[in-house]
């Protein structure tokens, strides 16, 4: 009898010769640990008690000792695992590369994802009609995050829900994941493309224009999330591709639709604008930046003076204007994205039927909402800029969240950018989609979870607990506004009070502090557009004056000019002149007063800056 110890340690082969035949049978010693030789020792009868029974094979015919052929596959097998065990732990050593910062984050993401039932979205989910579409988008993380050895903190498990995963610190300095959860109409995730965002969010707000309605789309959130990306295209590298954004598959379905015979009778022409809100000051990219003045008439239709239409017959047509728009709104800029940054782009494409307007999509790549915290900054100019931003942002919001529910009156003056917009947040017919886009790194968690929770304010939806699985939180936000009804309303002046209106909508992020300091950059910046259209018109005058003055100069020259009438003439247009530029002069002094105003209010502003928005 041969027995030979196997790989396992637990069981045995034995051979022996029966009848002539050699028989074997792998068998579990229950004397471990007793040795194959020891086995070998027992007498037949002894050595099966010790064994729990197998059935016996037959070796004959084998040339090779079946013992030793299966200590030799078990050599492979084990060789084998010890390799495989090898890869894996080499494999597992270079994932749980230490050298990544916050590497235990890392694993407890992955761990945490592992655990996730994943149902994306797909171009079979049903496209849904929405009055107000609220949707996010998250994007791959960039070089530079990848290099900084950035880790992705979002989760996009399902088609309308987004999870971060944000690092937090116990007292005793352990690290956890706090998941927090929030529900949208979409949830894009980075390997979604441009044309499957637009599927959801702006397709099908082109029928609304067809339908005489007006319709909105925003990219909102922080610089460098992919806004531009969205709605403008692909602006990577050094081929601008603007044909993959929103803008130019949006114009693309526009031709398309017209073609259809029920549109078709109407007669339609399409036409285009494009033009960027700086600073609470609008600019013609489609006229060498030329700048705009918004006036409202009696029957509050806001209108820019002088934006340039321009027609459009195909797809092509769009694509050569975004490109032009798109080079003026950088020209003289040292990075596009330090400049987009702190302005609102705006496209619109406007139906019109004998001139008069049918439809207008209008298409809106936002200032990045980080630029609405600039508030606080030593420098008057970004000072001015992040109020602006700040006010417009939350205008935004409220006049999104009074169009989804048909309340008349909203604070759009309270911006240029809502005022500029108000013909689209008002009447039945007309809709509207945010995509808040987010960058995926644990670096930008901070400004990603502040793009959430507005966009989630602009239109709460609730998390249902059960359809997110263990570790999602719900996060369903009481809504805390302060309602000023029809009546209230009324009593109100206008103007100036939409930002009263607007703060008190949002007493949680504009404190008492920065609501004096928004009145003062209103103040200032009402003022400034004063001393200029004065200061404009004094000049004009002054060309007058210098040309009466030559007139009566000349007059001295005769040899018998009336030095009454001289006399007279001199001292009206010297009373004119004084009168005009004291007034002058009286307005630029307050207006001084008011800047100082502006800088006392900007230092009471909470030394804790105001989220961005
Ligand atoms: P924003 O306009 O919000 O400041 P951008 O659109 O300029 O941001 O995007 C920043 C960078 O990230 C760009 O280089 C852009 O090409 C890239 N990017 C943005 N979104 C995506 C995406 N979904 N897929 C691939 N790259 C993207
Ligand atoms: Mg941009």
């Amino acid at each position: 009898m041969v027995t030979s110890m196997n790989e396992d340690n637990e069981s045995v082969t034995v051979e022996w010769i029966e009848n002539g035949d050699t028989k074997g049978k792998e068998v579990k010693t229950r004397l471990w640990p007793l040795r194959a030789a020891a086995c070998a020792a027992l007498p037949v009868h002894a050595f099966k008690t010790a064994c729990i029974a197998a059935p016996a094979f037959s070796v004959a015919a084998r040339r090779k000792s079946n013992c030793v052929k299966e200590v030799e596959k078990l050599q492979e097998k084990r060789e084998r695992r010890r390799l495989q065990q090898q890869e894996l732990r080499e494999k597992r050593a270079q994932e749980v590369d230490t050298t990544v910062p916050n590497y235990e984050i890392l694993y407890m993401i992955r761990d945490f994802r592992a655990s996730l039932d994943y149902r994306p979205l797909t171009t079979a989910d049903v496209i849904e009609e929405h009055r107000i579409c609220v949707c996010v988008r998250k994007r791959p993380l960039n070089k530079k995050e990848l290099t900084m050895k950035d880790l992705d903190v979002i989760t996009i498990p399902s088609k309308d829900v987004v999870m971060v995963h944000e690092p937090k610190q116990k007292v005793d300095l352990t690290r956890y994941l706090e998941n927090q959860t929030f529900r949208f109409d979409y949830a894009f995730d980075d390997s979604s493309s441009n044309e499957m965002v637009y599927r959801f969010t702006a397709r099908p707000l082109v029928e609304t224009i067809f339908e005489r309605g007006m319709a909105t789309c925003f990219a909102y959130g922080q610089t460098g999330s992919g806004k531009t990306h969205t709605m403008g295209g692909d602006f990577s590298g050094k081929n601008q591709d603007c044909s993959k954004g929103i803008y130019a598959l949006a114009a693309r379905d526009v031709f398309l639709m017209l073609k259809k015979p029920n549109y078709k009778k109407l007669e339609l022409q399409v036409y285009a604008t494009f033009f960027e809100i700086y600073s609470g000051k609008v600019f013609d990219l489609l006229n060498c930046k030329a700048k705009l003045r918004v006036l409202e008439d009696g029957k509050q239709q806001v209108q820019v003076v002088g934006l340039q239409e321009k027609q459009v017959k195909c797809t092509e047509d769009v694509l050569k204007l975004i490109e032009v728009g798109n080079s003026c709104r950088t020209s003289g800029q040292t990075s596009a994205n330090a400049h987009s940054s702190r302005s609102h782009a705006v496209f619109q494409i406007i139906l019109r039927k004998k001139g008069k307007m049918h439809g207008k999509f209008s298409l809106i790549d936002l200032a990045g909402n980080e630029r609405g915290a600039d508030t606080s900054s030593a420098d008057r100019q970004t000072r001015l800029e992040g109020a602006e931003i700040n006010k417009s942002l939350l205008a935004l919001k409220e006049c999104i969240r009074a169009l989804g529910r048909n309340k008349p009156h909203t604070p759009f003056r309270a911006s240029k950018l809502t005022q500029v917009l108000r013909d689209s947040f008002i009447g039945e017919n007309s809709r509207t989609c945010m995509i808040a886009t987010i960058s995926p790194g644990m670096t930008s968690c901070e400004n990603t979870l502040n793009t959430l929770r507005y966009a989630n304010r602009v239109k709460e939806l609730t998390v249902d607990p059960n359809q997110v699985m263990e570790g999602g939180r719900a996060n369903n936000h009481a809504v805390n506004q302060l309602d000023v009804s029809d009546e209230e309303w009324l009593s109100i002046s206008p103007q100036r009070d939409d930002l009263k209106l607007l703060c008190e909508q949002n007493e949680e992020e504009v404190s008492p502090q920065l609501f004096t300091f928004h009145e003062a950059v209103s103040q200032l910046v009402e003022m400034e557009e004063q001393v200029l259209e004065d200061h404009r018109a004094v000049f004009q005058e002054s060309i007058r004056w210098l040309e009466d003055e030559k007139v009566l100069l000349e007059m001295t020259e005769e040899v018998d000019y009336d030095v009454e009438s001289y006399a007279t003439q001199l001292e009206q247009i010297l009373d004119q002149k004084i009168d005009i530029l004291t007034e002058l002069r009286d307005k630029v002094k307050s207006f001084r007063s008011t800047l100082q105003e502006e800088e006392q209010a900007s230092k009471q502003i909470n030394p804790k800056r105001p989220r961005a928005l």
